[in-house]
């Protein structure tokens, strides 16, 4: 803990003095008991946001409204500021989160992880770069962490290049979620990290919605290659020039610069150390696929650059290898499914480069010494999406973002008044609605959408997308959560197509569009085309169709199962570390600086949970340690219990609290553990330890 001695402090600063809170607002929700209604906290967040101030607390957990404009608060005299410092002294910053998870880790040897949530555009992935660029300036440096420090910091524009795109909400929209973590040892240097990526919304390579773009890497390559790569890649200059691009008719954002960002991210590749030769593979696929756009590569006798013959790929696109008496023969597509087998060949193609990409950069951060490592994970996953129109892209987004909540309640709420109950401590519970049942709506074993989708997906020929939804309307007619057109009472039919579904969201309702559910769910490829694949010459592409996956006779795992799965893989992963939050909110829609939509703010305060975060801290403590370990540091502190107290580790730690003088309404003794109601209480007793 820092040096500063707490008595010293302005205790004014915590709360702010009162003409100055009447203009700042309180920059602790906790602190200050008028602040309990919905209301006051969107004045509390108003006053604050006006005045640039765009962080506050409640007690741990941050909230962020996205200024969009730069505020010059992320200098590294910044950073110095709040290095080592104690995390409630200084005005609300992601840089004193950063601080506070990173000294816990150190402190307490365990494992910790940085949850961002928010909307698409609530500035998730600005906050997750932060933490990093935090971490990469005030960890130890030597020459070898520095190597480490480049690369994580370096593997962000590559991901962002290949996995980010401008949509209508954010001109720099993540299509994937991120996990990293960061692995430090046991001096604090940050010595290696892991990424793991989720569902990357690889429908964007052939189609983008009015608006918006494809992945950010195709223009950049247009825009910034240099010209030998383009010749030798057979571009042009052109993004008009490619049918992939061209989609939602806005190739050009004034927000971003893909010239320069080519630049970035063409030396991240180098630093990485990604070889020459897969960079030019690299490149070669983005290519490829802009080509395959086009379909005139097909007929094209330059058509080399997947590393196959033109004419191999041709048969490929446009003939389907069926079984027929124990014979294999080629039966003809017809000019639709040719360009059914196109779009699947550019999506899987981009796809499985992306996944690839990912395992390089793995590779790239990994820490070969085996030592103990303790580590602090970012989780940036795409925020909860409302379209005009959703699709099976924003259902699986949605569906995560419940996944997320829920795992909030379990490891906040929940745990917070479990963990009262169990102490011992006297609580009057504090209502939260529990989103379980949404999250069972939608992945239920033998019940649940997916499941159905599922069932659906294994019906050729029979399934469509409006026999999926019926079979909905018959399992889940009368759920509270779902309504279609024919299920809804009649003015809300008003407002339903026959081909849509609607989940009323923990955040809010969400109107989905059946199109395509049964299609993006099966994700097929045909075999011949996997075939041909592999007999690439392009290193990725032979690496990402190997010879050794499984034939396509036998069903692969849906999309919608595979992302359960994995988002299982992720709750377990962080149901094992300690849980920080950052909860991002969006101003307004329009991307403006300086405009604070009360409507829009206080629907983000509502869903977030804010309110019953704020209640269950209120009404409870900020922390709690462990009789023993209380003890054990404290003890100096107190002539009865120092050195060797001979009672019960409770009694000591009640001895030493009231030789401390700790109001009675300050503390709880619980089972196992003391309850301390303020951060400053502690701060006191940490303050008068230094001191000794
Ligand atoms: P998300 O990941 O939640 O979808 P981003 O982090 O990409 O959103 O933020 C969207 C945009 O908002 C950014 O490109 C940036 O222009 C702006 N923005 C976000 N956070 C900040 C911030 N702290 N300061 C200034 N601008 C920000
Ligand atoms: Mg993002």
């Amino acid at each position: 803990m820092s040096g500063s001695g707490w008595r010293a402090r302005d205790e004014d600063r915590l709360t702010g003095s009162l003409t100055a809170r009447d203009r700042v607002g309180i920059q602790d929700f906790v602190l200050l008991d008028a602040y309990t209604s919905e209301s006051a906290v969107l004045d509390n967040l108003r006053k604050r946001f006006n005045e640039n101030l765009i962080y506050t607390y409640i007690g741990t957990l941050l909230v962020s409204v996205n200024p969009y404009k730069e505020l010059g608060i992320y200098t590294k005299k910044q950073m110095d500021i709040y290095m080592g410092v104690n995390f409630f002294e200084l005005p609300p910053h992601i840089y004193a989160l950063a601080d506070n998870v990173y000294r816990t880790m150190l402190t307490e040897t365990n494992n910790h992880f940085i949850l961002i949530s928010g909307e698409s555009g609530a500035g998730k992935t600005e906050a997750s770069k932060k933490i990093l660029q935090f971490y990469a300036v005030s960890c130890p440096s030597t020459k070898l962490l520095d190597n480490v420090r480049d690369r994580l910091l370096l593997s962000n524009p590559v991901l962002e290049a290949f996995g980010n795109a401008k949509t209508l909400k954010n001109d720099n929209s993540s299509r994937f979620g991120k996990y990293m973590d960061i692995q430090f040892d046991h001096m604090g240097g940050a010595v290696g990290g892991h990424i793991l990526s989720y569902l990357l919304e690889k429908s964007r390579v052939v189609h983008q919605n009015h608006g918006e773009r494809s992945f950010h890497i195709f223009y950049q390559l247009v825009e910034g290659g240099e010209e030998d790569l383009l010749r030798w890649l057979g571009l042009e200059r052109n993004c008009q020039r490619y049918s992939y691009l061209v989609q939602g008719e806005c190739a050009k954002v004034s927000s971003v610069n893909d010239k320069s960002d080519w630049k970035t991210v063409r030396k991240a590749l180098s630093v990485i150390e990604f070889s020459e030769s897969n960079i030019e593979s690299l490149f070669a696929i983005i290519a490829s696929v802009l080509h395959l756009g086009n379909v005139t590569f097909v007929a094209d006798s330059q058509g080399y650059l997947l590393g196959i013959p033109a004419q191999v790929i041709q048969v490929g696109l446009t003939h389907r290898k069926i079984e027929a008496r124990s014979e294999e023969v080629l039966s003809p597509f017809t000019v639709d499914q040719a360009v059914y087998a196109k779009d699947a060949l550019a999506k899987a193609i981009y796809g499985r480069t992306f996944t690839w990409l990912v395992n390089e950069l793995n590779e790239s951060l990994a820490n070969k010494d085996s030592s103990r490592k303790t580590v602090i994970g970012l989780l940036d996953i795409y925020g909860f999406e409302v379209f005009s129109v959703n699709s099976f892209e924003q259902f699986c987004i949605n569906y995560c973002n419940e996944k997320l909540q829920q795992l909030f309640i379990q490891l906040t709420l929940k745990s917070e008044q479990e963990e009262y109950e169990m102490e011992g401590i006297e609580w009057e519970s504090v209502p939260y609605f529990n989103n379980k049942i949404i999250c069972d709506l939608v992945e239920e074993k033998f019940k649940g959408i997916i499941s159905v989708l599922d069932e659906e997906c294994l019906r050729p020929g029979e399934a469509t997308d409006m026999t999926f939804l019926e079979k909905l309307e018959e399992k889940m007619g009368g759920h509270a959560h779902f309504v279609t057109h024919k299920l809804a009472d009649q003015k809300t039919r008003k407002t339903l197509e026959r081909g849509d579904f609607r989940l009323l969201h923990y955040a809010g309702e969400v109107t989905y569009s059946v199109v395509g559910f049964l299609d993006k769910n099966n994700d097929l490829l045909y075999r011949n085309i996997k075939e041909v694949m592999r007999q690439s010459k392009n290193a990725i592409v032979k690496h990402c169709f190997p010879s050794t996956e499984p034939d396509s006779k036998k069903r692969p795992e849906t999309v919608a199962t595979q992302f359960k799965s994995s988002l299982v893989g992720l709750t377990e992963i962080l149901m094992s570390k300690e849980p920080w939050y950052v909860r991002c909110m969006k101003p307004n829609e329009g991307k403006q600086p300086g405009l604070f939509d009360d409507v829009l703010v206080r629907h983000q305060v509502k869903y977030l949970g804010l309110m019953e975060h704020l209640r269950v801290r209120r009404a409870g403590f900020a922390y709690r340690r462990r009789y023993e370990i209380f003890l054990q540091r404290y003890k100096p502190l107190c002539p009865d219990t120092w050195p060797n107290w001979k009672g019960t580790a409770a009694e000591g730690v009640e001895c030493l609290v009231k030789h401390l003088g700790y109001k009675p309404d300050e503390y709880k003794m619980g089972r196992t553990k003391i309850f301390i109601r303020h951060p400053r209480t502690l701060f006191a007793t940490e303050d008068a330890f230094e001191v000794c």
